[in-house]
């Protein structure tokens, strides 16, 4: 069969090739059951050895310690925007460190459960700042570790929250490097860009933080009761969570680098972004705003200088086999997403294309 284009969709996005290959095999009788993933009960045997299976893997994988929970939900990262205040803010203090957009979403929506306050605001600097003025009796500190749309990803997670539970919203770089455990009280993240299709959250929190859930807080969404039921209070999402373990597995195989697993995926991450930042900023036709020390490794938003060239790069991009390249509307240009699933000759056919694009329009 012809090669799939590249795909550099922010979300959902590009699933590794050889788990849809899978997916597509066992979709009519899954292991000789007679059924697909999606006609079994969430209870029955076959379903609880896939559930058993993706979490051992990403526990493994991630190296989550035994005193965290890891969840099995759904309502996405706007979903949990108020599931954590819900569960977690006991209706005081919240300080939010706003790096972009999806932190100060996440503000916003936490207002209606808390009384929230913004620690440091990014603004247009391009660089997280270093200062927070946070308060000692918040019951939790919001960050974003990997902003989207803005493409600013913390290179480690601060140390500055003196014993205040620190919760990021890890969406967009789950899974892409390891996660210093030390530092996080709570971390979630939609499938939908490293792990799988849209529909599945990914909640890891710390055992101490469960039981203080606000009484509005809806059952489903209780951290407590969803993890005293092993995420089946109510039905999870069954083919979501399957296709997240079959690129657990996939995780776990990749070599690259003289590395396997997550240190592999990581250093082709951080390759493949380093040969795109370098093309940008060796180029005067293209730029990216972000400072260098805490630029994204999987979300790289850049401008054409020439905006008025910007239909005209999409649709050649098209034509050439790279999708879906079109900048946040919010920010406008252009962003390349360049998730675990896409290869490093992905990253180096668009390379090539931003040379060759500006060699004929600059
Ligand atoms: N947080 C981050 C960092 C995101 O990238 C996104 C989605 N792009 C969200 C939250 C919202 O997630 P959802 O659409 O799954 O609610």
């Amino acid at each position: 069969t012809a090669p799939r284009p590249f795909n550099f969709s922010a979300g959902p996005a590009a699933l590794p090739e050889p788990v849809l290959r899978q997916v597509a095999e066992e979709m009519l009788d899954w292991h000789g059951s007679g059924m697909s993933v999606m006609e079994m009960s969430h209870r029955g045997k076959e379903f609880g050895t896939i559930l058993a299976a993706a979490e051992a893997d990403l526990r493994e994988l991630l190296a989550v310690p035994p005193n965290y929970r890891v969840l099995f939900m759904q309502g996405g990262g706007l979903g949990e925007n108020a599931i954590v205040p819900m569960n977690l803010s006991r209706g005081g203090k919240v300080d939010v460190v706003v790096t972009g957009s999806w932190s100060r979403k996440s503000a916003g929506e936490a207002r209606r459960y808390a009384d929230v306050q913004i620690a440091a605001d990014i603004g247009k600097t391009g660089v997280i700042p270093r200062e927070w003025a946070l308060r000692d009796d918040a019951a939790y500190v919001h960050v974003c570790s990997n902003e989207t749309i803005d493409g600013v990803e913390f290179q480690e997670l601060p140390e500055l929250t003196h014993g205040v539970p620190l919760v990021i919203d890890a969406s967009s770089h789950l899974l892409s490097r390891p996660i210093d455990w030390r530092r996080v009280g709570l971390a979630f993240g939609g499938a939908q860009k490293n792990i799988g299709p849209a529909g599945l959250t990914l909640v890891f929190v710390r055992e101490d933080l469960l039981g203080h859930a606000l009484s509005i807080c809806p059952s489903a969404f209780n951290y407590e009761t969803v993890a005293a039921n092993q995420s089946m209070f109510n039905t999870p999402p069954t083919f979501a969570i399957y296709v997240a373990g079959l690129v657990f597995q996939w995780v776990k195989g990749l070599e690259y680098a003289g590395r396997r697993g997550l240190a592999a995926v990581e250093q082709r991450n951080i390759d493949k972004a380093a040969l795109l930042y370098a093309a940008l900023d060796g180029s005067s036709f293209y730029e990216n705003r972000v400072d260098p020390s805490c630029r994204s490794r999987m979300n790289v938003p850049f401008f054409l200088k020439n905006e008025a060239l910007n239909d005209t790069f999409l649709a050649e991009a098209r034509a050439a086999g790279l999708l879906q390249l079109k900048g946040h509307k919010s920010v406008g240009g252009m962003r390349a997403s360049i998730y675990n699933a896409m290869p490093l000759e992905g990253v180096q056919a668009l390379v090539g294309f931003l040379k060759d694009f500006e060699v004929r329009h600059g």
